[in-house]
């Protein structure tokens, strides 16, 4: 983020994604492709019976829609061309004569002469050209939890995902894409600040008051991310990380009360908070009958 190259291994996440979805879909929809380089078949899951060159040619673009960490384009045809962007993949769209940025792994030359490409210094991003009626099989595609984003996603249906989700860590939870599609790394944890509440706390011991305060953070920390990639204005490929309070800002004051940040891991992941502003979290009420005693807090390590 601050370190110059470091911006290209950020996985992209929902606001990156819906930037570059309405992008694309200003840009491309109605385009034709021209032809298709495969540099790097590494990335490629082909799924027709042609080679891509073969079965992309000539196919113009209908729709661009993101679903999960997927970006989904719609051809005529019935042929759907599906990313996921992974960890350090970047889409670009450039100009007649314009280099691409990075190591470039698949371009689509356009019927304008423009180009659109994917590149990916650690080659992890996944290309799948399909049926549209085959999207379904993708893996990962058709396991997406609810779309936050959508209607479905209701304060009852959090309470439902919480009790069912009730033994896991709450970073944890909010950032499995079968439970939720979908929250990554950074917005889990700038979620999790907004609702003040520690990343290890156990779902089931979330208090009716804290529910209701992640359920309003998943939505006001997903507006506000999409409307400050939005207000950055930067290239597609360019992920916008600059506004976020505590991701990746171990050592700094936390912006709301001062006191240093941390970072810890739950299951694998690197997670930041502030351990003022998300305490542990402890019983609401006093139980009389073992007050005094000196019993261990369930939640303490
Ligand atoms: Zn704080």
């Amino acid at each position: 983020m601050r370190v110059r190259g470091y911006i290209f291994i950020l996985m992209p996440e929902l606001p990156d994604l819906l930037y570059i979805q309405r992008h694309l879909s200003g840009s491309l929809k109605g385009r034709s492709i021209a032809a298709v380089e495969v540099k790097q078949p590494v990335l490629l899951r082909n799924m027709l019976d042609v080679p891509p060159g073969e079965a992309l040619r000539g196919l113009s673009v209908r729709e661009i829609e993101q679903h999960g960490p997927f970006l989904r384009v719609g051809l005529s045809g019935d042929v759907d061309m599906v990313t996921n962007l992974m960890l350090a993949g970047r889409l670009q769209h450039q100009k007649p004569g314009e280099k691409a940025e990075g190591h470039l792994c698949v371009a689509w030359m356009l019927d304008d002469g423009s180009s659109l490409r994917l590149c990916d210094e650690r080659k992890m991003a996944k290309l799948y050209i399909c049926r549209t009626a085959d999207t379904g099989s993708i893996p990962r595609y058709g396991t997406q939890g609810v779309d936050i984003l959508s209607h479905a996603f209701t304060r009852e249906k959090f309470r439902t995902l919480i009790a069912r989700n009730a033994r896991r860590q709450v970073r944890v939870m909010i950032n499995d894409h079968a439970v939720l599609s979908a929250i990554g790394n950074a917005y889990a944890d700038e979620i999790l600040f907004e609702a003040r509440i520690h990343p290890k706390t156990f779902s089931g011991r979330l208090s009716e008051d804290e529910t209701g305060r992640l359920f309003d953070a998943i939505g006001s920390v997903m507006a506000w991310g999409a409307k400050m990639v939005e207000e950055a204005a930067r290239p597609i490929q360019v992920k916008v990380r600059e506004h976020l309070k505590v991701r990746n800002r171990k050592g700094e004051p936390c912006p709301r009360c001062g006191t240093t940040i941390r970072r810890e891991g739950v299951r694998g992941h690197d997670t930041f908070f502030c351990p003022s502003c998300q305490p542990p979290s402890r019983k609401l009420f006093i139980d009389w009958r073992t007050a005094g005693k000196a019993t261990p807090h369930p939640d303490a390590e």
